[in-house]
C-alpha cells in the first residue's frame, strides 16, 4: 500500500472523526473533486489506515474519470472489526460517522458500501445524515438499487468480451478461470457462460476447482450453497491460489488484493487478465505481463460497473437503467483504452491513467 502523499491531484481534504460515546473513529479522504462530488465507499476494518483510504480514494478519482461520471474520488474508512459488534453497536457507529460527515456529505462527498458495509448500513447512514443523496447502495424502499443486480460482474463480462475480440480470441472457444465466487465472480461467470465461454476453474476462500470439460454455473451455485465451497464440484480440487496458474485463456481475479504476486506471476498461462477485484496485482507486475504479451484490462476500467450503478441510483434512475449504461460505458472505455495502448506502445493501465489524468486536469466542477 502506498504512503499518503500530496501531488497536483490531491488529496483536497482529509477528515479524521471520533465520537467518544460510540468509539467511532473514521477517516474520509476527499482526493479530488474537479469532476464532481467525490464518490467512494466506506470500508469498516480493524486495520484501515489513512494511507489505505487515500490510495483507494485516488483509485476512485481515476475510475470515475474513466467511466465519464460526474464524480470525483473519495473513500472512507471506519477503524473497527465489524465482526465484534452487535447490530445495535454497529448501527450507532455508522450513525455517528454519518452525522460527523454532514459538513462534506452530500455537498462534496457521496458515500457508498465497501467491505463490511451493505444495504442496511447505507440505510442507517442516509437516515442519520439526513439526506437520501448522501450515499448510494441504499435499500430499494429508500430509492436504492440492489447490489444483487450484479452490475460489476456484468461490466467485467463486457470488458472480457472486448479484450477477447481485441486479441482475436473467439469467446465461444475461450477457457476461463475465475478467482472468487462472490458478487463479482458469480455474475462474471453467469454472463460469460451464457455467451458460450467455457469456465474451467473457479476458486473461493476454501479452494479451487478445475474441470477441463467446463463448469456449469447453476450446478456450481447449488454446490456452493449446499456445501459452502466450490471445491466440492466435480473435478480436480486445488488450493485457492492455484487458480492463478491453471491452464486457461482468460484469468479473472475477482476476490482479494495481490492474488497475483512475485511468487506466482511466472505460473500465469492466460493470454488475458481482466481485473474484477481491486488491485489483484501490483501495477509493476501488470507492466511485466504487458512485456510478456499478456493483455491486462486494469481494475480502474474493468470493475467500474459498480460505480456506474451508483451513479444511476444517485441521479434517481431505476434498476432497469443500470445494465444498458454499464454495457455502453465499459465497452466504449475498454475499446478506447486498448486502442490508445496499442497506438502508443504502452500497457492499458498506463494508457488509462494518461486519459484519466487529462480528464481530471480539465475538470471544472465547483461545489455549490
Ligand atoms: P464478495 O465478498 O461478494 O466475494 C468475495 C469472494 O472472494 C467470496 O466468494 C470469497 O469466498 C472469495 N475469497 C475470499 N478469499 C479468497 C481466496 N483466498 N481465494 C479465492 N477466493 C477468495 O466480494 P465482491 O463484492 O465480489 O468483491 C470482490 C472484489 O471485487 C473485491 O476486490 C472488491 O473490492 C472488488 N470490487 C467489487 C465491486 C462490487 O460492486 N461488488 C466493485 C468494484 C470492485
Amino acid at each position: 500500500m502506498r504512503q499518503l502523499q500530496f501531488d497536483d491531484i490531491g488529496p483536497e481534504k482529509i477528515l479524521e472523526v471520533y465520537d467518544p460515546k460510540t468509539k467511532m473513529h473514521g477517516f474520509t479522504v476527499i482526493d479530488n473533486t474537479r469532476l464532481g462530488p467525490g464518490k467512494g465507499g466506506i470500508r469498516m476494518t480493524s486495520d484501515i489506515s489513512v494511507d489505505e483510504v487515500a490510495s483507494l480514494a485516488r483509485a476512485m478519482t481515476w475510475k470515475n474519470a474513466l467511466a465519464e461520471l460526474p464524480f470525483g474520488g473519495t473513500k472512507s474508512g471506519i477503524v473497527m472489526d465489524s465482526k465484534t459488534l452487535s447490530k445495535q453497536q454497529k448501527k450507532a457507529i455508522v450513525e455517528a460517522f454519518a452525522r460527523a460527515l454532514r459538513q462534506v456529505c452530500p455537498s462534496i462527498y457521496v458515500a457508498g458500501p465497501d467491505m463490511y458495509m451493505g444495504e442496511e448500513e447505507m440505510g442507517w447512514f442516509a437516515k442519520a445524515n439526513g439526506s437520501l443523496k448522501s450515499c448510494t447502495g441504499k435499500p430499494a424502499r429508500m430509492k436504492g438499487i440492489p447490489h444483487e443486480l450484479g452490475s460489476t460482474g456484468y461490466g467485467v463480462y463486457h470488458a472480457t468480451l472486448v479484450a477477447a475480440k481485441h486479441i482475436g480470441l473467439d469467446i465461444k472457444k475461450a477457457r476461463v478461470a475465475i478467482e472468487g465466487f462472490g458478487n463479482v465472480g458469480t455474475f462474471a461467470m453467469k454472463f460469460l457462460t451464457e455467451a458460450g465461454a467455457k469456465v474451467v476453474a473457479v476458486s473461493d476462500s476454501k479452494g479451487c476447482i478445475y474441470n477441463k470439460f467446463g463448469i456449469d454455473y447453476e450446478k456450481l451455485e447449488a454446490v456452493k450453497k449446499r456445501t459452502g465451497s466450490v471445491v466440492n464440484y466435480t473435478g480436480q480440487a486445488l488450493a485457492s491460489n492455484a487458480i492463478v496458474g491453471v491452464d486457461a485463456d482468460i484469468l479473472i481475479p475477482a476476490a482479494k488484493p495481490d492474488v497475483i504476486n512475485e511468487a506466482n506471476k511466472a505460473s500465469v498461462k492466460a493470454k488475458i487478465i481482466v481485473e474484477g477485484a481491486n488491485i489483484p496485482m501490483m501495477p509493476s507486475i501488470g507492466e511485466e505481463f504487458h512485456k510478456r504479451g499478456i493483455l491486462v484490462v486494469p481494475d480502474i476500467i474493468a470493475n467500474a460497473g459498480g460505480v456506474i450503478s451508483s451513479y444511476v441510483e444517485w441521479k434517481g434512475g431505476k434498476a432497469k437503467d443500470v445494465f444498458p449504461m454499464v454495457e455502453k460505458r465499459i465497452v466504449k472505455n475498454v475499446k478506447e483504452i486498448l486502442r490508445q495502448a496499442e497506438k502508443q506502445h504502452m500497457s492499458p493501465r498506463t494508457a488509462a491513467l494518461e486519459i484519466a489524468q487529462e480528464r481530471v486536469k480539465r475538470g471544472t466542477w465547483k461545489a455549490r
